[in-house]
């Protein structure tokens, strides 16, 4: 028996379009698989790559789902619970996969009709790729799924929600919004800015070096840079939604950095190979963890 006879995902992008390629391939995710989407462009896309059995602009058809399930970037998670909460049945799961939490869970608690829960799950997956090409079944195997339910969210639609993200080959783990928010901002926020800064940095070089650069960059450069590819829509809507966190992980980041300077410039061999010792201890548990 499928978790749901149907579920809805609104933004067939990266993450949406996995969960939705996942039950097409898997059929225990929903008997109905329905896409919805603003754009004309991503529904036609849809259709052609054929991983979902509705696709629809109409919001109000996708809310009548058993699982509705918001997809789109952080900055319009709230207005698109807003234009589908009131089109949503009793006994319903609405859930969203925002990357940062802030006042999103109490705020969309607060407008739930009577009888539709309201259960978050953020995948701790992804590439720099985004759109509904970029998608794939696999992409949440042995991930975790960060769930956080606003505090007195029924514990049955804890449950389903939970299994959809085991179905989905997920493990998760039930936090609270602050620690989730913390913890995001040091395991993908702070990396994707220093990323981006990294870039900038290049860029700003002058011509002729950053033309050597480019060309000689299979090392370190190469490898820290890959997600400087990732969506600009999506991490603008992400630093802001997280500012204050982000802002305090990236505080603690330049004081490091400045303390790695001065070991540098005074030439301590023991505190500079001390940090990287750490570095290279984190990365080993990494890969214990199997999150490598
Ligand atoms: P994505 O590939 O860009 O997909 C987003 C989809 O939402 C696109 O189809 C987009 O259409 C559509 N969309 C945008 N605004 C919309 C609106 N107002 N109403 C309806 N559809 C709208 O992005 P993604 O990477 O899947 O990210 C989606 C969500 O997952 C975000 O909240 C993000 O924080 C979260 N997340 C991302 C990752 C990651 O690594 N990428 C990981 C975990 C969670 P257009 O292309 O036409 O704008």
């Amino acid at each position: 028996m499928p978790l749901f006879r149907s579920l809805a995902v609104i933004g067939p992008g990266l993450i949406g379009s996995s969960v939705l390629r996942r039950g097409k391939e898997m059929g225990t995710l929903a008997d109905t698989l329905i896409a919805a989407d603003i754009s004309p462009a991503v529904l036609d896309r849809v259709r052609e790559l054929g991983f979902a059995d509705v696709v629809t602009d109409d919001m109000a058809l996708a809310a009548q789902a058993d699982c509705v399930m918001i997809c789109v970037p952080v900055g319009a998670v709230e207005a698109t619970a807003r234009a589908i909460l009131p089109h949503m049945r009793p006994g319903a799961i609405l859930t969203d996969v925002a990357s940062v939490r802030g006042k999103l869970g109490p705020t969309i608690q607060a407008l739930l009709p009577a009888g539709v829960d309201y259960v978050p799950g953020h995948p701790m997956a992804g590439t720099e790729h985004s759109g509904p090409d970029a998608g794939f079944a696999t992409l949440f195997e042995n991930r975790w799924s960060l769930l956080v339910p606003p505090e007195g969210a029924n514990e049955l639609a804890i449950g389903k929600i939970q299994k959809l993200w085991e179905l989905c080959g997920a493990r998760t783990k039930i936090l609270p919004d602050d620690k989730h928010d913390r913890i995001c901002a040091m395991v993908s926020h702070l990396p994707h800015l220093l990323a981006f800064t990294i870039c900038d940095t290049a860029d700003n070089l002058s011509e002729e070096i950053r033309a050597a650069v480019l060309d000689y960059a299979a090392s370190g450069f190469r490898d820290f840079t890959r997600i400087a590819a990732s969506d600009p829509v999506m991490w603008r809507d992400i630093f802001i939604a997280n500012k204050d966190v982000l802002l305090e992980t990236l505080d603690r980041f330049v004081a490091d950095a400045q303390g790695m300077a001065q070991a540098i410039r005074a030439g301590d061999e023991d505190a500079i190979t001390s940090r990287i010792e750490r570095g290279r201890a984190i990365r080993r548990t990494l890969i214990e963890n199997r999150q490598a």
